[in-house]
């Protein structure tokens, strides 16, 4: 008898038990049978040839047609054997294995497993592995009769088979199984038992019973996660804050006062949720989502003065010098006087504001640095230079964080814990890439979130055309003549580029073509077109002080003496660049973006009163994904249904940027984007049980499930950093 924590070795032998955990980490009995199969063939019906993708390693069904023994110019044999669905077919190669030929007779039925190569232009597996059904000797007739053949996650090494083999010795080996769902939730649910699914997600003989199965094994996925969010959220709850509230006629208030506009319903709301929650005496964790353009920063600002105001001080960390700078300059026009804080004629309630980056002299740095530690800033604004030791503060009160995918966990814990061993700051954090909300919490833990959903009045729509380069040269001329008279008109241009430097013709795939450089790109355009017009260059490689002089420049505009019209630049201008005299955009090889990048890219257009353009060029071919995608983004506006997209066309991992959170990886059935409602369910049912049972001593099962994914969260974490 074996129970889920027995281990493998005993039900499987060592040769397989060495392999299974080579090949996937598998270990424990309910490692293995928590292998879920990643897809089932049915029995009789057979695999769609026709849709196999080059490199794919796959596992078909499929009928011998054809077996040739042929001769090699080198005095070798090569068998090349025809196996057909009926749709397609594909060609199986073995070299000097004439003796297949008595396997492999033309009828017979057989699951084939390989690496999917083109040879002659015909799709092939070489020297695949293969179990023929109809062979007494290999196969359990039982097998044979149920409804659906698993197919399973398995390498060259280790075959679905004998994966499938290992299963079935462990189910048959399985006892009595201790449930991690509480029976009140399976209740409700209407949730079938754990040795039942189990059974039943490797051996359907149904599609109900299958559907059954997996819905319930996704609960115990979603549970376990949403328990760790819970029990993290607890223990962040636990830690004590400082409350910050404004002061009456304080700073927030003169602020408000020199404000040039009013702020929207939306920031209004969650400026009033913010200063709640500030005003507790725990920790505030709130995700401040909102399309590019919301006016995200100002909720922030006004968040750093309530804190200034209770004589802590604020801290923004953004992800690049390029936005720190500007955020910089943007906070401190916002503030005016009193952002002059010692300065003659300052007002009486002012503050300091700080820049810490990077690349600032030596002198520069000290002083920030001083201004830091002695609390002289109220303000402070950096790049990952705040993140380092000998950064110290006086008495940091909120961390702000802008762009927050941009960042890790860690770097979050990073400034958060530089407010002192004995209390946590509040933390607010923005990003501009909206996702759903289940996804928002997996990826970024146990946050709070607001959106803001409304642009400030008076902004006028973005217009986004595809401009198809390759097929309409002229619409290209066409784009920089556009550009020309958007800058005779007083307006400003962004061309944005994705690389710096063209690529050497070895480090290109096969059939690839060369992205267009910034290096080539800005000399052809200075001396062709844009002849006529003030242009400035822009990219990652450029010293700091550099990009922010050119920054300086393009953001003073075209009635100062040395500003730009058009700034040429890689994606460094990407997030949050705000310019509100730009009012066009064009995006050179505009399908080698993704759609959220895209997006973030055009709403640096569109900022001020005249309504803004991006054009999309690109040379992609008609009907390829690429320009669907590009389709797609010049058909809405619309961040979320854009990001919603953009998710099922990427994997999540890519969409949310990197090392969220190593939890996400332990779902293997739960889609944080399909399985919304079972994810949110699940978080209600673990907020009760973390607040009823914290170690979750009444279920063992279950506390072993949720350790389990710290662990592996952990172990994830190790790889990473
Ligand atoms: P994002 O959310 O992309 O970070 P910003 O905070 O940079 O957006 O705001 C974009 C621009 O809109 C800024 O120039 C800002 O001053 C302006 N803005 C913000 N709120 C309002 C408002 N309520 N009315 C008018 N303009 C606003
Ligand atoms: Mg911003």
């Amino acid at each position: 008898m074996a129970d889920l924590s027995t281990q493998v070795v005993e039900v499987v032998g060592a040769k397989t038990a060495a392999l299974l955990k080579s090949e996937f980490e598998i270990e424990l009995v309910e490692d293995l049978l928590r292998h879920y199969p990643r897809r089932y063939e049915q029995r009789g019906a057979l695999t769609d040839l026709g849709n196999l993708e080059i490199g794919d390693h796959v596992t078909v069904q499929a009928q011998v047609k054809s077996f040739k023994n042929l001769k090699n110019a080198k005095g070798g044999t090569r068998q090349e054997v025809v196996i057909s669905d009926g749709s397609g077919s594909l060609t199986l190669m073995f070299f000097n294995q004439h003796w297949r030929e008595k396997d492999l007779v033309a009828g017979r039925q057989g699951l084939f497993a390989g690496q999917v190569s083109v040879f002659n232009n015909k799709r092939q597996l070489t020297h695949p592995e293969y179990e023929l059904l109809d062979d007494a000797a290999d196969v359990n007739p039982d097998d044979y009769a149920e409804a659906f053949l698993p197919v399973y996650p398995a390498t060259k090494k280790l075959q679905t088979w004998t994966i499938e083999r290992s299963i079935d010795l462990a189910l048959t080996a399985l006892g009595k199984v201790e449930d991690p769902l509480p029976a009140d939730i399976r209740k409700t649910e209407g949730l079938i038992d754990l040795d039942v699914a189990l059974h039943a997600i490797h051996k359907p003989t149904s599609l109900e019973q299958l559907e059954a199965s997996r819905l319930r094994l996704k609960w115990d996925e979603a549970l376990a996660l949403q328990v760790v969010l819970a029990k993290q959220r607890n223990e962040e709850d636990s830690w004590p804050a400082i409350s910050r509230t404004e002061k009456p006629d304080g700073l927030l208030a003169a602020f408000d006062a020199r404000l040039p506009f009013t702020l929207t319903q939306g920031q209004s709301e969650v400026a009033k949720t913010i200063s709640a929650e500030m005003a507790a005496g725990h920790p505030m964790h709130r995700l401040l989502q909102g399309e590019v353009g919301s006016g995200k920063t100002v909720v922030a600002v006004r968040a750093m003065l309530t804190v200034v105001d209770s004589g802590g001080q604020a801290a923004l960390l953004a992800p690049t010098e390029v936005l720190a700078a500007q955020h910089y300059r943007a906070i401190t026009n916002l503030l005016g006087p009193l952002a002059e804080r010692g300065k003659l004629g300052a007002h009486d309630e002012g503050t300091g504001v700080t820049l810490l980056t990077g690349s600032m002299t030596t002198a520069a740095r000290r002083q920030a640095l001083l201004d830091i530690t002695s609390g002289q800033a109220g303000i402070v604004i950096g790049t990952h230079a705040l993140l380092e030791d000998r950064v110290d503060f006086f008495d940091l009160g909120l961390v702000v964080i802008d762009e927050q995918h941009r960042f890790g966990v860690e770097q979050r814990a990073t400034l958060v814990g530089k407010a002192g061993s004995d209390r946590r700051p509040h933390v607010l954090v923005m990003t501009a890439t909206p996702i759903p909300r289940t996804v928002a919490m997996t990826a970024f833990g146990a946050l709070d979130i607001s959106t803001l959903s409304e642009l400030p009045a008076g902004r006028s729509p973005i217009t986004s055309h595809v401009v198809l380069s390759a097929e309409k040269p002229s619409h290209l001329a066409r784009v920089w003549e556009r550009i020309v008279e958007e800058v005779r008109a007083g307006h400003q241009a962004y061309v944005v580029v994705p690389r710096i430097a063209s690529q050497e013709d070895k480090d290109l795939k096969p059939g690839q073509r060369q992205a267009i450089a910034l290096e080539d790109l800005a000399p052809q355009l200075i001396e062709g077109p844009l002849a006529g017009v003030r242009v400035g260059i822009m990219h990652g490689q450029m010293p700091g002080p550099d990009k922010d002089e050119v920054m300086q420049r393009f953001a003073n505009g075209p009635a100062h003496k040395d500003g730009i019209d058009v700034l040429i630049s890689t994606t460094v201008i990407e997030v949050g660049v705000d310019v509100a005299n730009a009012t066009t955009m064009v995006i050179m090889d505009a399908d080698r973006f993704g759609i959220s990048q895209l997006h973030q890219l055009r709403g640096r257009v569109g900022r001020g009163s005249a309504p803004g353009l991006c054009l999309l060029v690109t040379e992609a071919p008609a009907f390829s994904p690429a320009r669907e995608r590009l389709a797609a983004v010049a058909s809405t506006n619309d961040g979320f249904e854009l990001a919603a997209l953009d998710l099922e066309q990427r994997r999540e991992g890519d969409v949310l940027g990197r090392n969220q959170s190593g939890m996400r990886s332990s779902l293997k059935l739960v889609s944080i984007l399909r399985d919304e409602s079972i994810l949110e369910q699940a978080r209600i049912a673990a907020v009760d049980i973390v607040n009823k049972d914290p170690d979750l001593d009444s279920n063992p099962a279950l506390a072993r499930a949720v350790q389990s994914l710290i662990d592996q969260a952990r172990a994830e974490f190790v790889k990473k950093s």
